[in-house]
């Protein structure tokens, strides 16, 4: 009892120290101080065509346990001196529309551990975002045509190119307008309809430098709205039909491509030796007449300076073809079926490792 003469005490209730705060005793500090603050209710919106949820104003994929962090984080309130805070949640699901989030909170506030369970009703609200908005008017900006030239594609094919086009949007941030909003095959391709005109220029590019070829863009005005042209976009992609080593009808010759350019391809006259660079335009009118895997490979039986004698490996008759340009005694043929006739071709690098694995 001496001691509190001129000693400090708690302001609320007298007693002796040690005192926090603005002087008060433990006990009183506790009852007047709350470390966080919820509120009850906290609503949120998910579209209910697609799933995603709109944040800050913002449509986001994301998952539950992202969508609780991020209202706790939006509406929790913590003591202005409190330091060292840790925080755990738990969710239970109530219905489909309600979440009860419980909250564990600790930190220390002027030298006391306070340690508080809140409990925050997190309510679901059904919304419809922009990208569905848009989806359902049928709404589309663009529309990709997936052809080829020189050559036909499989079905196959086209399945590879039009996956490409998820990679693209798997890369590609998450603009609301980056859907599809039809799709299908078309006689000759295969036909996109895209809901932004950005999208269908960044899987051009990506057509282009994934399998060579080159895109063709048409923009048509449909009309006008609050004064400004509303126009579409077509991108006509011509997947070239060749690959390196293939037997192509060129310009009233025959050719085999043996390299890529940036913008086309070199290429290697069958008949005489003739190399020459030609662009994917140049290329337009070419047709395959052999793909490199359809070529056949013989031993010739006999050969003189022009011809060389071999077994036809369908049917095993003598058959006699001209010798191409480049020949060297003792090599193997390198054959393709043309217009009913063998045509023996001169070989490339690209030719040759095959070649010695066989022989
Ligand atoms: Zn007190
Ligand atoms: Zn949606």
């Amino acid at each position: 009892m001496t001691g509190r003469l001129g000693g400090e005490f708690c302001l609320v209730c007298g007693a002796d120290p040690p005192l926090f705060g603005d002087r008060m005793c433990e006990t009183c500090m506790r009852a007047r101080t709350t470390l966080a603050k919820v509120p009850e209710n906290v609503p949120w919106v998910r579209c209910a065509r697609c799933g995603i949820v709109e944040i800050d104003g913002k449509w986001e994929h994301t998952t539950d346990n992202e969508v609780w962090d991020e209202l706790l984080h939006r509406n929790l309130v913590v003591h202005e001196r409190a330091e060292a805070i840790e925080l755990g949640m738990e969710s239970k699901t109530v219905s489909d529309r309600h979440t009860l989030l419980y909250i564990q909170i600790e930190g220390v506030i002027d030298n006391l551990l306070f340690q508080e369970e809140h409990t925050m009703r997190a309510r679901m609200a059904n919304g419809v975002c922009l990208t569905c908005t848009r989806r359902a008017g049928n709404y589309f900006e663009a529309t990709v045509q997936l052809r080829s030239s020189a050559r036909r594609l499989t079905e196959d094919e086209f399945t590879r190119l039009r996956k490409t086009l998820d990679d693209v949007l798997e890369k590609l941030s998450d603009d609301p307008m980056f859907f599809i909003t039809s799709e299908g095959v078309v006689t000759g391709g295969y036909d996109v309809v895209l809901g932004s005109k950005g999208l269908a220029r960044a899987w051009g590019r990506h057509l282009i430098s994934e399998y060579g070829g080159m895109v063709i863009e048409t923009n048509s005005t449909v009309g006008r709205k609050d004064g400004v042209d509303v126009t579409r976009l077509t991108l006509l992609y011509r997947k070239p039909g060749y690959e390196i080593g293939d037997v192509i009808a060129w310009r009233g010759h025959t050719w085999r491509p043996s390299s890529w350019t940036k913008d086309g391809a070199i290429m290697e006259r069958v008949d005489r030796r003739e190399r020459t660079g030609a662009t994917w335009r140049d290329l337009e009118q070419a047709k395959v007449l052999a793909q490199m895997h359809e070529l056949v490979r013989v031993d010739f039986i006999t050969e003189d300076a022009s011809v060389g004698e071999f077994l036809d490996p369908s049917n095993w008759k003598m058959e006699s073809v001209r010798l191409p340009y480049d020949h060297e005694t003792g090599r193997k043929g390198l054959l393709v079926r043309k217009d009913d006739a063998w045509l023996a071709l001169p070989q490339f690098a690209i030719d040759l490792p095959e070649s010695s694995e066989e022989s």
